[in-house]
């Protein structure tokens, strides 16, 4: 099953991107048959969004979530994105809980479900932050072999993939 909010919020993301992530996001929906369904929590965040969470546990209350600033994270280019799970825990068709756990197999088909969504994205080229060092598991990106710091001068320089947005031309 497909959720409405996650087909919205792919709408935010690089223009380039936007039919892939589409497709990609609609084989997640097939492939989690059970009583789990797949949403984007996070995709595109603005700078400014990126420096209010950044001042959490710096110059806010609270514990640090992120080490990137506005511009310094794939998310302000419209090139990543966050996944949860959703748990329909009453089996009434209603997705009351969300779910970080990345071993359970919500959909009996033998495989984790979140296994499932990292390894469609996976073969869809995305880069998952399950695999680097310091984990972000629920983390997505898609640099374009471009570094934050070439994308954030792309902007500077007013190059951008379509007029009067935030999205770099790639
Ligand atoms: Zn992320």
């Amino acid at each position: 099953m497909n959720d409405k909010i996650t087909l919205d919020r792919i709408k935010l993301m690089h223009p380039l991107l936007r039919a892939e992530v589409t497709e990609m996001y609609h084989e997640i929906c097939l492939a989690l048959t059970g009583k789990a369904i797949c949403r984007f929590a996070y995709t595109l965040r603005t700078f400014k969004e990126q420096d209010e969470l950044f001042a959490i546990g710096r110059t806010k209350p609270g514990k640090k979530v992120t080490n990137a600033k506005g511009g310094q994270s794939y998310h302000n280019y419209g090139l990543a994105f966050d996944i949860v799970l959703l748990v329909d825990t009453k089996g009434n068709g209603k997705f009351d809980k969300a779910s970080w756990e990345t071993n359970v197999d919500f959909d009996r088909d033998g495989r984790a479900d979140w296994h499932e969504v990292v390894s469609i994205c996976k073969r869809y080229g995305w880069e998952w932050g399950g695999d680097w060092k310091f984990t972000d598991l629920p983390h997505f990106q898609k640099t374009m072999g471009k570094s934050v710091v070439q994308l954030k001068q792309l902007l500077d320089a007013g190059k951008l993939a379509v007029k009067n947005t935030t999205y770099p031309l790639l």
